[in-house]
């Protein structure tokens, strides 16, 4: 089964992202992620992608579509994939299309900016492994420390200061949002609303791919 994460910056994507790949043993693909490792490496492609990211701004299509390009081919997608934050634009989502990857689902995360703003402030990640927290939603076991990995200190990220966020919520709404018409014009888009309780939003997002699986 092949799923597909949308939603705003901060909704919560990325968790429940990860929550269905161990429910279904399928990996969970970020490109946020995979961006920030090759930041953290100081690749050619990573130092060129910080500066968009670090605006709050979209990595141009083709570095993305490069990186997920490489990724898809990987023997460990060919039973299913979640993609998290891909596509983030409509020629990503054509650029899919064009090569013949099939979308069973689309699952948007639904959360209104005033919140989106109040989580963000409050998000962590480990700089080690990538692992993401939430202060008061998703705290690590370990306080400051990273409880996946157990040896990163959590900072904030830099595109989550204030006046990124900002900027990023426009870019999402301006770039990403289309992406839902784009979706239920095929028929496969269904909308999760984001809950107060991470658990809440774990078991509407599985409701949706129950009832997928049975239909
Ligand atoms: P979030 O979902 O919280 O915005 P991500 O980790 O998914 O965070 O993305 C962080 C940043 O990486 C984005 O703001 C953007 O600059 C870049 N990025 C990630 N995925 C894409 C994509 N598919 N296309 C363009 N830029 C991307
Ligand atoms: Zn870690």
């Amino acid at each position: 089964m092949n799923i597909i994460f949308l939603g705003a910056p901060g909704a919560g994507k990325g968790t429940q992202a990860d929550n269905v790949s161990t429910e279904l043993n399928i990996p969970s693909i970020s490109t946020g992620v995979m961006l920030r490792e090759a930041v953290a490496d100081k690749t050619v492609m990573g130092l060129k992608a910080k500066e968009y990211m670090d605006k709050g701004a979209l990595v141009p299509d083709d570095v993305v579509i490069s990186i997920i390009k490489e990724r898809l081919v990987k023997p460990d997608c060919k039973n299913g994939f979640i993609l998290d934050g891909f596509p983030r634009t409509v020629p990503q989502a054509e650029y899919l299309e064009k090569s013949g990857v099939v979308i069973d689902l689309v699952i948007d995360i639904d959360v209104p900016d005033e919140k989106i703003i109040e989580r963000m402030s409050g998000r962590r990640v480990c700089p080690d492994c990538g692992a993401s927290y939430h202060v008061v939603y998703k705290p690590s076991k370990k306080g400051d420390m990273c409880d996946k990995c157990g040896k990163g200190k959590l900072i904030v990220r830099n595109d989550d200061k204030p006046e990124v966020v900002l900027s990023r919520l426009q870019t999402y709404h301006e770039q990403t949002k289309p992406l839902k018409d784009f979706y239920a014009k095929k028929g496969i888009l269904k909308t999760v609303i984001g809950q107060e309780e991470v658990a809440d939003t774990t078991n509407l997002t599985f409701e949706v791919i129950k009832n997928f699986k049975n239909s």
